[in-house]
């Protein structure tokens, strides 16, 4: 259906749980992640009979994330379940850690791609990043399992990277190179003020324009929310606010849908049905903002979720 500023809104996210095997520093806190009650997070019927109802409201692309969304238990029978309404494209972000045995039931389960996040390919800083200790995940588990989602055919594969000053921003040029020879695609994302980042986001943040000097981008084509190059994007949603043409919506683990990642307005649908559910879920994209205000260390995101908490 068509919002009140005539954006089309045709793609859902759906993040199906808070819970994450790695602990990155712009993302999560280090400690106090507690699990949430079980009963407090959406059950996979539940989340199939939401996911059906914006269907019905014109949903045709539906992306699955977390937290990390290879963690949650049914993981696969939602995507079955969700391919089964028939959408166009159901995609799923991972962080790659367990990516080598989920690739191929992935793919069998109805998932068409997947993006896969990797700020690094130096194994120290992944670590540091990634506030790994001692026998916790590694780089290498999220190559493994970008090779394996090749193999599978989750294609086109598409790599996150978030650029930070005084983390990877040494690594753009090696980055590029990496998904250049993986013949994969790859994603610049600016680094948002919103949850653990905004402490941080004075020191860190960097323009995308960094990345089009560094790699000499010209000539870019705007495709959705990314500026492309060739199979280079930058999403800049703090340099370049992509508001007038956003198509998303987002359903939280708990059960509440998000018109705008940068807002802290949330509509409950947990427990709603048939007629009340489209209801609530039309009002929700009625209500979505024209933009958000602007994104900086002085007008952090409004959001009162950090990103695991919403998936990106
Ligand atoms: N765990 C999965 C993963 O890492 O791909 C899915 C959830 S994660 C929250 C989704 C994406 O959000 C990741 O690519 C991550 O780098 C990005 N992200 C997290 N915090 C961010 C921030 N403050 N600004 C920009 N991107 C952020
Ligand atoms: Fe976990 Fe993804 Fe957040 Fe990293 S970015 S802590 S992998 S949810």
């Amino acid at each position: 259906m068509t919002d009140n500023c005539g954006r089309q809104i045709t793609y859902l996210r759906i993040s199906v749980t808070d819970l994450c095997n790695l602990r990155c520093d712009y993302c999560m806190p280090a400690e106090g992640v507690t699990k949430r009650q079980h009963s407090n997070i959406l059950r996979v019927e539940e989340i199939l009979e939401i996911a059906e109802a914006a269907v019905e409201l014109g949903i045709r692309k539906i992306r699955i994330t977390g937290g990390e969304p290879l963690l949650r238990r049914g993981l696969l029978d939602i995507c079955k379940g969700v391919k089964e309404l028939g959408i166009d494209d159901l995609a799923v972000t991972t962080n790659g850690i367990l990516l080598r045995d989920f690739a191929e039931p992935l793919k069998n389960s109805g998932v068409n791609r997947v993006n896969v996040s990797l700020d690094t390919l130096k194994p120290e800083v992944f670590r540091k990043l990634t506030r790994s200790r001692g026998s916790a995940p590694e780089l290498q588990n999220v190559l493994d399992g970008i090779d394996a989602a090749k193999l599978a055919g989750l294609t086109p594969i598409k790599l996150n990277c978030v650029l930070m000053r005084g983390v990877n921003d040494g690594e753009i040029e090696d980055i590029a190179d990496f998904a250049e020879r993986m013949d994969v695609e790859l994603r610049f994302i600016e680094l948002m003020p919103i949850g653990q980042a905004k402490d941080m986001w004075r020191e860190r943040y960097l323009p995308n324009s960094e990345v089009i000097k560094r790699l000499g981008l010209k000539n870019g084509v705007q495709r959705g929310v990314a500026m492309q190059y060739g199979r280079i994007g930058l999403i800049d949603p703090v340099s370049r606010a992509f508001c007038p043409t956003c198509n998303r919506i987002r359903l939280t683990a708990d059960g509440n849908i998000k018109p705008c990642l940068h807002s802290a307005r949330e509509i409950p649908v947990r427990n709603l049905h048939g007629a009340e559910l489209r209801g609530a879920l039309t009002a929700a994209i009625l209500s979505k903002p024209e933009a958000h205000d602007g994104l900086s260390g002085d007008a952090p995101s409004r959001s009162q979720r950090g990103m695991n908490k919403i998936g990106g």
